[in-house]
């Protein structure tokens, strides 16, 4: 952009240069001798110049040493050619306006004090002379330079805000795409989560009755004793097991034995505290975790809950299945100390239970 800025509008300052050294003598310079200067700084320079930048490790940092270089030779002419009016003017103005486009302020700041070095330098060589007045074809020349110079300047400002308009669009296009493939992950995860969740509640929890499963049992069975031994409590173990159920599935259809398990663990679960652990440890049995309960106070929940399902038939269709339940009852610490050990005393407790003629709780031994 520099390149053909530069070359453009120099060609037309060498214009103006030659006519005025060339008409006028007020700038008392050997026209021969400026017209060749002019030549190489107007014609062969902006190549150079172009050239030096082009190769340099930093092209953007040996174009502005360009540009102050563009400065300081330009306050040389114009102390040369004793100030004209309309030279100097555009002169001046172009090589400010490029520093300034280039660096804000700062290039302002730094072009004219590249001017006024060259200017200085001019008058020490020169002397201070001051002929302002131009014939009209170096006016000229100096005027369409300096429009010249503008318009493309303008055209590049006009062409940079095109790229950025265009860029601005990518980018929020690009933005809001992301902001789509974003929306789109953030609802596979939630699916992803609520399938995890799913698989979690399908892992512990049994289909049919909906209660926690034996596989819940053995880590919630660990925390409850563990939170028994810290606070120095019994838990009560009870194993339910419904009687003669062989028999409600084949009198009434294993549908209907569905349903009495279904029924059965409603009952179990609403009657259950906070801490509870209640599960469907089998085919027909449940099993309970009282935490903090002692051997007393089991034995009397086990035997209401027992007498609640013997009074209170089970609803199935237009009729009401009378079942009963036996269960076993096993004390933390009394009788084990371990899981396996106090669901075996649990067993072996229903099993008497059984024996004895079913519908009853009894306690290990
Ligand atoms: P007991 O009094 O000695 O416990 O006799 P029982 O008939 O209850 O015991 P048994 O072990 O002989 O039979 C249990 C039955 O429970 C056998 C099995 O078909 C049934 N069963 C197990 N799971 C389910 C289930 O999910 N649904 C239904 N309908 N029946 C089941
Ligand atoms: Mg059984
Ligand atoms: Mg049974």
């Amino acid at each position: 952009m520099n390149r053909r800025n530069r070359a453009g509008s120099f060609v037309l300052v060498f214009g103006a240069v030659c006519t005025h050294v060339l008409d006028t003598t007020g700038h008392g310079l050997q026209p021969a001798w400026a017209c060749a200067w002019a030549a190489l700084h107007f014609l062969v320079y902006p190549q150079v110049a172009f050239a030096l930048a082009r190769r340099a490790a930093d092209p953007l940092r040996a174009e502005i040493h360009n540009l102050m270089l563009d400065s300081f030779l330009f306050g040389i002419w114009v102390a040369a050619l004793a100030f004209p009016l309309w030279i100097s003017f555009s002169m001046v103005a172009c090589t400010l306006m490029n520093l300034s486009a280039f660096r804000g302020v700062r290039g302002l700041l730094q072009a004219v004090a590249a001017v006024m070095a060259g200017t200085t330098l001019g008058v020490v060589g020169w002397g201070l002379r001051f002929a302002p007045e131009t014939a009209w074809p170096s006016t000229a020349f100096s005027m369409v330079g300096l429009l010249a110079f503008m318009l493309l300047f303008a055209r590049d400002v006009y062409l940079r805000t095109l790229k950025l308009r265009e860029a601005s669009a990518q980018l929020s296009a690009s933005e809001s795409s992301l902001q789509q493939t974003n929306a789109a992950l953030q609802q596979k995860l939630d699916e992803i989560h609520r399938l995890q969740h799913r698989l979690n509640e399908q892992a512990t929890h049994d289909a049919l009755t909906g209660l926690h499963n034996r596989h819940f049992l053995g880590n919630a069975f660990d925390k409850a004793l563990a939170r028994c031994r810290q606070d120095n409590l019994p838990l009560a173990v009870v194993l339910i097991d419904v009687d003669h159920f062989k028999q409600v599935n084949d009198v009434y259809g294993h549908l209907a034995g569905d349903e009495v398990l279904r029924q059965l663990a409603r009952r179990l679960d609403s009657s259950a505290r906070a801490p509870d652990v209640v599960c469907r440890y089998g085919g027909e049995e449940f099993l309970l975790l009282l935490v903090g309960m002692d051997l007393q106070g089991a034995l009397s929940r086990s035997d209401a809950l027992r007498q609640q399902v013997e009074h209170k038939g089970i609803d199935w269709e237009s009729t009401v299945l009378h079942v009963t339940v036996s269960a076993g009852v096993a004390l933390f610490p009394t009788h084990g100390t371990h899981p396996d050990a106090l669901i075996q005393a649990a067993d072996l407790a229903l099993n008497r239970a059984k024996s004895l003629g079913r519908n009853r709780v009894m306690a290990a031994s």
